[in-house]
């Protein structure tokens, strides 16, 4: 086996970074604060798989977070100074930890063991050896099995040529029952409080990440299933959770899915678009979030746009069918009425929300003294 490497020997593969890189990337009090943890090593066991670097960092709520950022090669001429970064704490973004991790980086790179040729260690298994291996895998870590059984479905082959697998656009291979129950275990073992709706949103992101691998091989229908069952699921789950945004941000990572998904459908060869009843349930979906983003704010797609770019004619009838109910006068004020109307009457083609002229009158009076 090679030597056990660390960060110093394959620094110069990667693109540089200086500290005013990380300064730049952040607020002040978090790089205060990222400097402090530096110093103090409170971050641990960090690690280079190429390219990414990972380390654990101890928090006051128990279980350690889990920060990492992938490097980019040392060509690159982006503007970028990272490829992606991340990290499992409730603030997310550019936080402290990812502050210590990259100081560690730029300062101590000999604490990074690089971990290396694991998949060319693997490619010199046999079959046989692989099956075994996973085998023992899941039966030291059985809460994998469900997200093993979903990877098995995700186009696995490296070319794109090969990865179109014939009416699969159309085809639900997946369970939803499996993405189901990931989403209701990431609800349970987040808890309450502060810190959940993080803890939920670093769970469900990877779920959406498998959403977009079935779009990208052209497989709408299983991006479809994953989109909505994380969404639906999530929209259920909602309201006994303290969002601080980030479960809000997957919610609107599902809706742009599902748009895409809606938009993809006319370009499509005939055998390769949804069917009709599969074409309702991602409208169903998509009208549920527009509902959800209008109730809690916060879903940046332009689900009312997408649908009416998109909606056969007797598709069109039973979303305004869906509206007039939804605007019936009773459960809610003119005014959250008149502002959700508002949405689908800026829509080219005179969309039905079940308007009385009363209503009319009232929702230009609003309009009229908002803008006074
Ligand atoms: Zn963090």
């Amino acid at each position: 086996m090679a030597k056990v490497q660390s960060g110093t020997d394959v620094k110069s593969q990667f693109k540089t970074l200086s500290e005013a890189d990380i300064q730049a990337s952040t607020d002040d009090a978090s790089f205060r604060k990222g400097y402090d943890y530096y110093l103090n090593h409170a971050i641990v066991e960090p690690t280079l798989s190429e390219p990414v670097l990972r380390a654990f960092c101890h928090s006051s709520s128990g279980s350690p977070y889990h920060v990492e950022a992938t490097l980019l090669p040392a060509g690159d001429k982006s503007a970028h100074k990272l490829a992606s970064a991340g990290c499992s704490c409730p603030r997310g973004g550019f936080c402290k930890h990812l502050v210590a991790l990259l100081l560690i980086w730029l300062h101590q790179p000999e604490r990074f063991v690089v971990r290396t040729g694991l998949m060319g260690r693997l490619s010199e298994k046999s079959r046989e050896e692989l099956l075994n291996l996973l085998e023992q895998l899941v039966q030291r870590q059985p809460d994998i099995e469900p997200l093993v059984e979903l990877l098995i479905e995700l186009p696995l082959a490296t070319t794109t040529q090969e990865k179109k697998r014939p009416g699969r656009g159309r085809e639900p291979t997946l369970d939803p029952s499996t993405i189901r129950s990931r989403v209701d275990s990431a609800f349970y073992h987040a808890g309450e409080g502060w810190g959940a709706a993080g803890r939920v949103a670093a769970e469900l992101d990877p779920l959406c990440d498998i959403g977009k691998s079935f779009a990208e091989a052209g497989e709408w229908a299983n991006a479809q299933v994953v989109y909505a069952t994380v969404a639906e699921e999530t929209v259920i789950q909602y309201e006994d959770l303290h969002d601080e945004g980030q479960v809000s941000w997957i919610l609107s990572k599902c809706a742009a899915g599902l748009v895409a998904c809606l938009n993809a459908q006319p370009t499509l060869p005939r055998s390769e678009r949804l069917e009709a009843e599969e074409r309702e349930e991602l409208l169903t979906t998509l009208f549920d979030l527009w509902k959800f983003g209008h109730n809690y704010g916060g879903i940046g797609v332009d689900i009312p746009a997408a649908i009416a770019g998109n909606a056969t004619a007797p598709e069109r009838k039973r979303v305004e069918a869906w509206l007039r109910e939804e605007m019936r006068p009773g459960q809610d004020s003119s005014f959250y009425r008149a502002k959700a109307r508002s949405h689908w009457q800026r829509l080219p083609g005179n969309w039905d929300t079940g308007q009385t002229s009363m209503e009319a009158r009232d929702a230009t009076t609003i309009n009229l003294a908002r803008n006074a």
